[in-house]
């Protein structure tokens, strides 16, 4: 069994929607990011690699490269999944967090969960995702951004 933690957060710039988990949402913002600033996805491929040994997402996908520019974060997680299978692991299960005041998250969170298990290969009941706001306090409160959380555990094929 190997466990692995990842982190993230996008500011906020201007625009008309957000991707987190895959779904693209309608809000007053959009990620300022040089991919398309899916929190969600970046945390839980950080988990991944973690767990893996394999340091992280800006390692495997650099931010200065144009190959990633504006690209949809779901390609970068079946990447992880494929590396995660040449190395011999599969999900045992993730648990994911993300931290936002705004936009209203609840009414996405299904569709965000049938999306990254189908990326993850595995069933939906192994892939949770929730959401939780700050009750105002700090960035996240100040709706200047969005942040997410993920722990994964994997374990030999
Ligand atoms: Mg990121």
């Amino acid at each position: 069994m190997r466990i692995g933690h990842g982190y993230d957060v996008h500011a906020f710039c201007e625009g008309e929607q957000i991707v987190l988990g895959g779904v693209s949402i309608p809000h007053s913002h959009a990620f300022a990011a040089h991919s398309d600033g899916d929190v969600l996805i970046h945390a839980l491929c950080d988990a991944l690699l973690g767990a893996m040994g394999e340091g992280d997402i800006g390692r495997h996908f650099p931010d200065t490269s144009s190959e990633f520019e504006n690209i949809d974060s779901r390609i970068l997680l079946r990447r992880v999944v494929e590396l995660m299978q040449q190395r011999g692991y599969r999900l045992a299960n993730a648990d994911m967090t993300l931290i936002a005041q705004a936009p209203k998250l609840a009414p996405h969170i299904s569709e965000m969960r049938e999306r990254l298990a189908e990326d993850l290969q595995a069933s939906q009941g192994l892939v949770n995702v929730k959401a939780t706001t700050t009750e105002g306090l700090g960035f996240a409160g100040r709706r200047e951004g969005i942040a997410a959380h993920a722990v994964v555990l994997l374990q030999d094929d």
